[in-house]
């Protein structure tokens, strides 16, 4: 590592990027490219010699960039937002720069100790009880997904049940969860070696906002231990992926915990918003809740990978998970004097991932954190009017936070037709190049979803999307 190299070329990339930035409205924001382009354009092999930096960048700009998608362009709806900034970006630089793998504690003290305090800010800043704070049994860890943080939790329930009733009741163990949780759950349970008849899914509709129905989950869990099963593990959701619906989180607790299950609540997406105090009423009933997990990456300012995952018992984590070679031991952790972050998730290694969330919460301050997510609910408010407004078009379910799920209403009651038409207008307005949406199915229907997040999103973007909306969908209709 040459410093004086790392300065030049260093300077060079943040031009490079901080230019990216600057013209990053003059990209189609979903990439046009056609499978295999980039075999076409790159060599076979890796070359013998070194290259210059300038031909790397000229290669990135033209034959890189038009394969990206631009997840941070001001005109991206699709998925959930993946809101970066520019104290995110510094947090993520640094942490290559020192790049250290903080495994253990030895490995790196402050990579863990610096985890610790930020997740602990947090777990204030969302007003999470008391246990789930680190200076008790409980604590928070950086998972690098939502699908590791379920995970890691699933293990650990699914062994702290079996040291209890035997390890030959694995086939026994059921998992419990709406029609609308992340498919993230369900590859967890097949990797924990959950049987897949034990996998109940219970049915949400639109009575509900698709939000999961206590008695649908109390007569489930009672029919299960009817037939000799155990209950072992609830995941709710605040916020779920197709269309932020809100369990209850209190009505479901109590279930959970009157049978003894590790009840997991995913807020992967919602969970940044429940900062500011009139959104936090969405998380009540969390004091019910064993581990409590959000993507800082999604909404939180925090480039990506930054999941946060709080656990009220940090022992279960760490019966299911941690293992103790000799090549990894060392004082303080054979003293158990320190949180080795290791037996808190799948690999050894991690990336020193506090320094961005830190940086984020310094850099801006909460209250500046909590008017950017504001404006966007406000952005989503306004767009959600002008669907409203507009009779070719209806909400579909009623929007809570900065995501807006609609459609072209059905001619008649042709509803296959309908579906046919907003799948048609999805590929017409994201083959425009001028923003990107995208969609979901909610009781059949083809719902098209406009999610507002993106760091750079101001209201003229906002009133532009809807725009080549309304002008796609005039067109559509009128064909
Ligand atoms: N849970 C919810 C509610 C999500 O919306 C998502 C992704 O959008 C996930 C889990 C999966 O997230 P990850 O990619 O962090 O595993």
């Amino acid at each position: 590592m040459d410093s004086e190299q790392l300065r030049e070329y260093g300077y060079r990339m943040v031009d490079f990027i901080a230019d990216y930035y600057k013209s990053i409205e003059s990209f189609p924001v979903l990439s046009q490219v056609q499978p295999g382009y980039l075999h076409k354009l790159l060599p076979d092999s890796a070359p013998d010699h070194p290259e210059t930096l300038d031909q790397v960048l000229d290669d990135v700009r033209g034959k890189i960039l038009p394969g990206v998608t631009h997840w941070q362009s001001p005109s991206f709806f699709a998925y959930f937002p993946a809101s970066s900034s520019v104290a995110g970006f510094l947090g993520e630089m640094l942490s290559a720069g020192l790049n250290i793998i903080g495994f253990s504690w030895i490995a790196s003290p402050a990579a863990t100790e610096l985890e610790m305090i930020v997740l602990d800010w947090l777990a204030k800043l969302l007003n999470l009880p008391e246990p789930f704070l680190s200076k008790g049994n409980g604590g928070g860890v950086i998972q690098g997904s939502a699908s590791e943080a379920v995970l890691v939790v699933l293990i650990a329930a699914r062994d702290k049940v079996l040291r209890s009733v035997g390890k030959n009741a694995l086939e026994k163990l059921v998992v419990y969860s709406s029609d609308q949780t992340h498919s993230a759950l369900q590859k967890s349970s097949q990797i924990a070696g959950i049987h897949p008849e034990n996998f109940r899914v219970l049915e949400t509709d639109a009575s509900t906002n698709y939000a999961l129905r206590p008695e649908l989950l109390q007569e489930a869990v009672s029919k299960d231990l009817k037939a000799g099963l155990i209950p072992f593990f609830l995941c709710a959701n605040v916020g779920t992926t197709s269309s932020t619906a809100v369990d209850p989180l209190a009505a479901l607790g109590k279930i959970a915990n009157s049978n003894d299950m590790w009840f997991h609540v995913d807020a992967a997406y919602a969970g940044s918003a429940c900062i500011c105090p009139e959104y936090r009423k969405y998380i009540d009933g969390v004091e019910t809740v064993d581990s409590f997990s959000m993507n800082a990456h999604k909404w939180f300012f925090t480039n990506f990978d930054c999941t946060l995952l709080w656990v009220k018992d940090q022992e279960s984590l760490t019966n299911a998970l941690s293992t103790n070679p000799e090549y990894l031991k060392n004082k303080a952790s054979q003293a158990r004097l320190v949180v080795d972050y290791k037996d808190w998730q799948i690999p050894v290694g991690r990336r020193f991932r506090s320094l961005k969330l830190w940086m984020v919460l310094r850099l801006y301050g909460t209250e500046a954190l909590k008017s950017y997510i504001r404006n966007h609910i406000k952005l989503a408010k306004d767009f959600e009017q002008l669907v409203i407004q507009d009779p070719n078009f209806e909400i579909v379910t009623p929007r809570i936070f900065s995501l807006v799920c609609f459609r072209l209403v059905p001619e008649g009651n042709d509803e296959k037709k309908c579906n046919e038409q907003n799948r048609k207008l999805l590929d017409a307005v994201n083959s425009s190049g001028k923003l990107f949406i995208s969609h979901t199915a909610l009781s059949g229907k083809i719902v098209l979803r406009c999610a507002i997040g993106a760091s750079l999103t101001e209201e003229k973007h906002v009133k532009e999307a809807w725009k080549v909306i309304q002008d796609e969908a005039s067109f559509l209709l009128h064909k």
